[in-house]
């Protein structure tokens, strides 16, 4: 049998991977090809209870319940955006907390936009996420089964997932790792790992532990200023490490994985959005296979922070794009319906209590 932490009670199945549901089932005398049935069962066909595994004997199927349970995410509540058709899942998950997910649809496909922590402790100044920091990590199955659940939802294949819900990917490093193994993995969804976008606020010793796993997903770093004084302003990761280290860092990712890196720039009006900010931008990373997403900041009730305006979203864009840099401004999805990060999940703890 496999050692738990927790032995006597029953284990997350989902959080299993194929080699140690096989050990599973040599410890219980069992052939090791049930492991791929059961992983099937459980990642592509997304089963919530063992009884609908079909090809398992009854007798299995008890033995199952008691050494295990099936991870499941309660559906508090979907907004759908009159806009564009954008929904906002509130999930409540075992343990009473809240979390928030989002599917958005393009024309290249579904993605999902998920949480990585309930709550997060990086305070950056313009997030909602933050506000209450950290209450704890995400487990990888309650990740993957925000995916799970909004594809059983809408009934559409999922194809691109982004971890840019509430939390900091690289605070969750274990987990998200796993989350990633799995949700690529042929045997459960095969969402290849070129569909996957983390990003993060900037831990720089994790970007580089994930630079040297060599996965083939998308890091975005959300750099938010061309100057260590305005991004300190923002985001106290600055305080930790200057964008110099953080450009580095990405480099490495680059050198490691061949993938082009984003940079996140949520632009805030007269703190980050002026040209000036934007031609040293431009001086750090230029001749860099990068992209660079430009997010007009979405205002909190609990900050003074204002949207730049489109005239000089435009103009810094332009700027960038001038000097070589390619730049898009993000769609803003669902904004009739609290697009921001962690601004649903917050407001409707505030509504409870
Ligand atoms: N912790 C990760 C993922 C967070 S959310 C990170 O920091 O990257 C994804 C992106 O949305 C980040 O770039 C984050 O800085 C940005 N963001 C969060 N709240 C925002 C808001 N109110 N307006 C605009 N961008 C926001």
């Amino acid at each position: 049998m496999i050692e738990r932490e927790d032995a006597g009670l029953a284990s997350d199945i989902v959080a299993y991977s194929m080699e140690e549901l096989k050990k599973y089932f040599e410890g219980i005398g069992q052939k090791p090809f049930r492991a791929k049935q059961v992983y099937e069962w459980l990642h592509k066909k997304n089963v919530d209870a063992f009884e609908e595994m079909t090809n398992i004997s009854a007798d299995m199927q008890k033995q199952l319940e008691r050494d295990f349970f099936i991870e499941q995410l309660t559906i508090v509540k979907v907004l759908t955006s009159k806009i564009d058709g954008t929904q906002k899942f509130l999930f409540r998950l075992r343990d009473g907390n809240v979390i928030e997910s989002v599917l958005m649809r393009y024309k290249h496909g579904n993605s999902v936009c998920i949480s990585t922590q309930v709550g997060c402790r990086m305070g950056c100044r313009f997030c909602a996420s933050t506000l209450d920091g950290l209450e704890r990590n995400l487990t990888s199955s309650e990740m993957l089964k925000e995916i799970y659940t909004v594809q059983k939802y809408c009934g559409e294949r999922i194809s691109n997932i982004v971890l840019m819900g509430s939390g900091e990917p690289m605070d969750n490093f274990d987990n998200v790792v796993a989350l990633i193994n799995k949700i690529s993995d042929e045997n459960g969804l095969h969402i290849s790992q070129r569909n996957i976008t983390i990003s993060t606020c900037g831990l720089i010793d994790n970007m580089k532990r994930f630079a040297d796993l060599g996965m083939q997903v998308t890091l975005a770093l959300s750099l938010h200023a061309a100057e260590d004084d305005t991004r300190k302003e923002l985001m106290p990761i600055a305080r930790r490490y200057t964008i110099s280290q953080e450009l580095e860092a990405c480099r490495y990712y680059f050198e490691k994985t061949g993938r082009r890196v984003t940079f996140e720039y949520s632009l805030v009006a007269g703190v980050n959005d002026n040209i000036g900010e934007a031609k040293k931008l431009v001086s750090l990373i230029r001749g860099m296979n990068c992209h660079v997403n430009l997010i007009p900041v979405n205002p909190i009730k609990e900050r003074d922070y204002q949207k730049s305006s489109a005239a000089s979203v435009a103009e810094f864009k332009k700027y960038l794009e001038k000097n070589g840099i390619n730049a898009t401004i993000r769609r803003e999805m669902g904004s009739d319906i609290q697009g921001a990060c962690g601004q649903l999940r917050k407001s409707f703890i505030e509504d409870e209590t």
